[in-house]
């Protein structure tokens, strides 16, 4: 027994919805679920991209980050 209309798979995130399920999931991963794999290690605050975490750091240690690797002396 097969149904001539597929029930849409509704995006719990927001109103979009799509008859194939890998389709949502599809939308939820590049919409809703960005890349967050840098994560802060002062707060635990999740970023998507190292810029953003490295802008983050200014709050915990207000200086910028990239300075400290090149002032090393030889
Ligand atoms: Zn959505
Ligand atoms: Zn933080």
């Amino acid at each position: 027994m097969t149904h001539s209309l597929q029930r849409p798979c509704r995006c719990p995130h927001c109103n979009y919805s799509v008859t194939r399920y890998d389709a949502l999931r599809i939308h939820i991963e590049t919409v809703h679920t960005r890349d967050l794999r840098h994560k802060c290690a002062e707060c635990s605050k999740e970023f998507a991209r190292a810029s953003e975490l490295k802008s983050h750091f200014f709050i915990h240690y207000g200086e910028k980050p990239y300075t400290l690797k090149t002032n090393e002396r030889f």
